[in-house]
């Protein structure tokens, strides 16, 4: 059975890059059209959008920092205007900070907390609104971690988040079961992105020494998931978490 989304519309926000960008390629690939956002990326966002058309769909690419309320409003604003109705919203646009619990401070705290928990309620809230008021049997996916069950050291306010990201999955789906509306959360384990490029090489060897499957796994891995999760084949499925880590965490 291959997945089809077509005639239907997902934002995708932090698809310049990485898993995002995977994600809205994937979702077009199923035959959706797009709306994703970007931050300061714009020419990696160039190539998302590029890649998108090469597919044949429909693509709105527009700038928005994720934990910004008014730029969300204006976001939302933007594609009300356009006539364009959201079926699909991917929560994907995070950050990572590797940091020992002592030497965080409040402000590197709070600055995850806006992106990767903040900017997914704001998303969340907006696309919720107007699902409701137009009847759409709509889905929600928020792309979480491994680390949100597992934990890990050096990482307690992006576990924090993630944790938090889905206590928010589980309540949004209670809330809005009752119109159709599936919330899920998608917990990657360990991805072959700019993200954990950055990781140091004893850290990478020590995380791959945890994952019987023995290798990282790639965007486009996490990606069919969420195409899954977005598509007609998933109607029963809410509140849960999916986790794509290569056996690194088994729940
Ligand atoms: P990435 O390659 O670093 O890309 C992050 C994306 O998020 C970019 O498109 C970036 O946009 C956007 N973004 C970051 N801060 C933003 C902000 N303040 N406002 C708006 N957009 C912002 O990361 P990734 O590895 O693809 O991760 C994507 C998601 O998967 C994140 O939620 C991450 O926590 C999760 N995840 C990743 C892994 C992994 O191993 N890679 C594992 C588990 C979970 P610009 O570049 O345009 O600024």
């Amino acid at each position: 059975m291959k997945i089809s989304l077509k005639g239907k519309t997902a934002l995708v926000t932090g698809a310049s890059r990485g898993i995002g960008r995977a994600i809205a390629i994937a979702m077009a690939e199923a035959g959706a059209d797009i709306v994703f956002t970007y931050n300061n990326s714009k020419d990696a966002a160039e190539k998302t959008r590029e890649n998108i058309i090469d597919h044949g769909n429909m693509v709105t690419a527009i700038k928005a920092e994720i934990s910004d309320e008014r730029t969300i409003l204006d976001l939302f604003d933007e594609i009300d205007k356009q006539k364009i109705q959201i079926d699909i919203l991917v929560n994907n646009a995070g950050v990572i900070l590797e940091k020992p619990t002592l030497e965080t401070t409040a402000a590197e705290f709070d600055h995850l907390m806006g992106i990767n928990l903040r900017g997914t309620f704001l998303t969340g809230r907006e696309v919720l609104k107007r699902m409701k008021a137009k009847g759409i049997e709509g889905r929600i996916i928020n792309i979480s971690s491994v680390v949100g069950s597992m934990g890990n050291a050096g990482q307690v306010n992006y576990a924090a988040a993630k944790a938090g990201l889905e206590g928010m999955t589980r309540a949004m789906a209670r809330e809005f079961g009752s119109r159709a509306i599936t919330v899920n959360a998608v917990a990657p384990g360990f991805i072959e992105t700019d993200m954990t490029h950055v990781l140091p090489e004893a850290q990478k060897e020590a995380l791959l020494s945890q994952v019987p499957l023995g290798r990282l796994g790639s965007a486009e891995e996490v990606a069919g998931t969420v195409a899954f999760l977005a598509s007609e084949e998933a109607s029963y499925v809410t509140g849960t978490t999916l986790h794509v880590n290569g056996g690194m965490y088994m729940a």
